[in-house]
């Protein structure tokens, strides 16, 4: 017999595509989404909700759903903004106004309100509370740390929580739904830097005057990389790299300054943290040889995304009574790519997993790519994974 979850989650196919679609049409970016707030509102409203707060940290959404049973709170995430990108996917739908969905988050929050129309048709059977978080400003990691500042968090207190990414960010290997997951972190730690060494200047005639800050710069660069394969021999995942080096005017003045810009990657947050310290140091200690000093400043610092092991058992479990087994998968390697999810998953014990989804015909192009699609043929069953784990995960 087909699980109950799933056969509603398909009768509400045209609804959740529709609303995909909807949002596909107003793509905002970072925390400028006052259309797609108003219309997530709307959209919440339409299917029965009550407890709909807009404006929650700039303008992202929450909205509760109370069960009839006693029992804790999840909150179910979905990012909500979009890219700067011209769309060239030639959709009937596509955008119009220069900004583009180009990495689904259209769908996350479709498959998300999908998932709230589910739970409230269910409210008698539902434990706890479930506490949906439209987030935006996820493309610049700034959205889930505002929300948290205003409280999304609290009132009530979020017990657990889940998201998921949709697409094909985790690799090339997986195929159209399946469920990617993992119990190790699901995204990397994303540090960005720039240092600016002082040497002092001179004219090449006087060369002894002067202490070149290219070299510094040079030396650090060089470093850097050191550091990163002495890394990767100890067994540790990391990608690093000095990506600019800017100094200089002529070819016979010394100047005064030269920048080092680049970034660090890795999985384990202590040794990421340890990482990042010594190439300061060394960034310090280098400077400091030539006679010179080092202004060194973090431009990015997001923390990995890190999966509770106890959710992530309930999950596998909870999502196997409705996709069959072959399209469960676990992660081999989780992207070295960014999330601002991972300021929830610090404070709240969470799960983050991913969700595959190529178009059925066509080449599948990469996120943030201006042909960029999904299939939309997936959505209601990724609606029916939030809906079956906030029915169970406490059972
Ligand atoms: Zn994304």
């Amino acid at each position: 017999m087909k699980n109950r979850t799933l056969t509603e989650a398909e009768a509400l196919r045209g609804k959740i595509i529709g609303w995909r679609r909807a949002f596909h049409q107003i793509p905002e970016l970072q925390g400028e989404t006052v259309m797609t707030e108003a219309l997530i509102a709307e959209t919440l409203h339409s299917v029965g909700i009550e407890e709909v707060r807009t404006g929650v940290g700039g303008h992202g959404v929450t909205a509760l759903i109370r069960g009839a049973l006693p029992g804790k709170c999840l909150a179910i995430r979905a990012d909500c903004d979009a890219l700067p990108i011209r769309e060239e996917t030639g959709l009937p739908f596509a955008s119009e106004n220069g900004n583009m969905h180009a990495c689904g988050h259209d769908a996350h929050t479709a498959m998300a309100l999908g998932a709230a129309a589910l739970l409230w048709a269910r409210k008698a059977e539902l434990r706890g509370t479930v506490k949906f978080i439209f987030q935006p400003y996820e493309e610049g990691g700034r959205g889930a740390l505002s929300m948290i500042r205003d409280g999304v968090l609290t009132d009530p207190k979020v017990d657990a929580m889940i998201a998921l990414h949709i697409g094909n960010i985790m690799g090339v290997e997986y195929e159209s739904g399946d469920v990617v997951h993992t119990a190790e972190p699901a995204s990397a730690n994303i540090y960005g830097f720039k240092a600016v060494f002082r040497g002092k200047g001179t004219h090449l005639a006087n060369l002894s005057d002067g202490i070149n800050p290219l070299f510094m710069a040079s030396r650090a660069a060089l470093r850097l990389e050191e550091l990163r394969l002495e890394a990767l021999k100890a067994g540790e995942r990391v990608a690093s790299a000095v990506t600019v080096i800017q100094g200089g005017t002529r070819n016979n003045i010394v100047p005064d300054t030269a920048e080092i810009q680049g970034s660090i990657r890795s999985f384990d947050r202590e040794k990421h943290k340890a990482f990042i310290a010594r190439f300061q140091e060394e960034c310090g200690r280098i400077a400091a040889e030539y006679g010179g000093s080092v202004f060194y400043e973090t431009m990015t610092d997001v923390p990995c995304t890190i999966n509770d092991p106890k959710l992530h058992r309930r999950f596998t479990e909870t999502a196997s009574r409705i996709i069959s087994p072959e399209h469960m998968k676990e992660l081999k390697q989780a992207p070295l790519m960014g999330e601002d999810y991972a300021y929830f998953s610090e404070l709240v014990p969470s799960l983050y997993f991913y969700y595959c989804s190529k178009p059925a015909d066509g080449p599948c192009y990469p996120h943030h790519h201006p042909k960029f699609d999904i299939s939309e043929k997936t959505l209601p069953l990724g609606a029916a994974l939030f809906t079956e784990f906030a029915l169970q995960w406490q059972t």
